[in-house]
């Protein structure tokens, strides 16, 4: 009997391009793009932010330092919202379930800049139950901490857990602890696979 959802949010519920990023914010520094795009991807830099090892200050203030950005810490957030389009099929879908009782809860490396911009854009944030996110629980999936955290937070063990996520090495980490892990690809194949664990009709 499943008793909860997590969602994972990038790719699952909002789709996202780091590009759109590094291109608009690139001028402003004195790196070039794919300069910059390995700083900001490829240095253990954003894994230290997600992880809530650094605050957004400190973030920016490594990032300032580094890429010689010339703009505030204000304007370095707004570069970093513009990088998201909602994945609609999946948003209705947490509704649903939402809807029929079910308590669903994100679960997702991410970050204080933006959560703080997400939870404020989008409607969807309100209609889950809790937020679970690596910044806060301080450990990035696929970390075991963060599932461990999971579980704590809903009182839920093993396959009373159905887990979306796009990545598959989250999903084994959700497997290893019996969890109903689903990786997510499209709309209609994750819908098919609800329907088939009883939680949608
Ligand atoms: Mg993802």
């Amino acid at each position: 009997m499943i008793k909860v959802a997590a969602f994972d949010i990038g790719k699952v519920l909002l789709d996202f391009d780091y590009g759109i990023f590094v291109r608009r914010m690139a001028p402003r520094t004195q790196m070039d793009v794919p300069a910059l795009d390995a700083f900001l991807n490829q240095s253990p830099l954003l894994a230290q932010y997600e992880s809530g090892r650094l605050t957004s200050s400190e973030f920016f203030t490594v990032v300032q330092k580094e890429t010689g950005f010339d703009g505030t810490e204000a304007e370095f957030a707004a570069y970093f919202e513009d990088i998201f389009t909602p994945i609609d099929e999946i948003i209705t879908l947490q509704a649903t379930l939402a809807a029929r009782g079910l308590p669903t809860y994100t679960l997702s490396n991410t970050n204080e800049m933006a959560v703080r911009h997400i939870s404020r854009a989008y409607d969807f944030w309100p209609r889950f139950t809790g937020h679970i996110l690596s910044h806060e629980v301080k450990a990035l999936k696929p970390d075991p901490k963060i599932y461990e955290v999971f579980e704590e937070i809903t009182g839920c063990l093993g396959n009373e857990i159905v887990y979306l996520d796009d990545r598959s090495e989250n999903i084994v980490a959700g497997k290893n602890r019996n969890w109903n892990a689903i990786e997510h690809r499209n709309g209609a194949d994750t819908r098919e696979a609800l329907i088939c664990l009883g939680v949608l009709p």
